[in-house]
């Protein structure tokens, strides 16, 4: 097992950053969760009825991230990998 002396660790400052030109929300989201549902095709009620439950009191919880469960949530309550996760549980 090989030890990592802390004083070896990157700073922050030392450390590269890169440009992500993927989506991390809003529409670039919903179309790759769109292209997923079009290539699994699990039945769209189904699927429709398990997002709005995803993530709500008496629901289930996301399974790809730790998305909270809001007091009041809005119907759309789920991130993009877990409505693919959602998706494909179905098909
Ligand atoms: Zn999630």
């Amino acid at each position: 097992m090989t030890k990592i002396d802390a004083d070896d660790a990157p700073r922050a400052s030392e450390m590269e950053t890169h440009q992500y030109d993927g989506a991390v929300g809003g529409w670039g989201s919903l179309k790759g969760l769109s292209a997923v549902v079009l290539r699994e095709k699990p039945g769209p009620v189904e699927l429709g009825e398990e997002l709005l439950r995803q993530n709500k009191h008496g629901g289930f919880m996301c399974v790809s991230c730790a998305w909270g469960k809001p007091e009041r949530p809005h119907a759309a309550e789920f991130c993009e990998n877990g409505a693919k996760a959602t998706a494909w549980d179905l098909t």
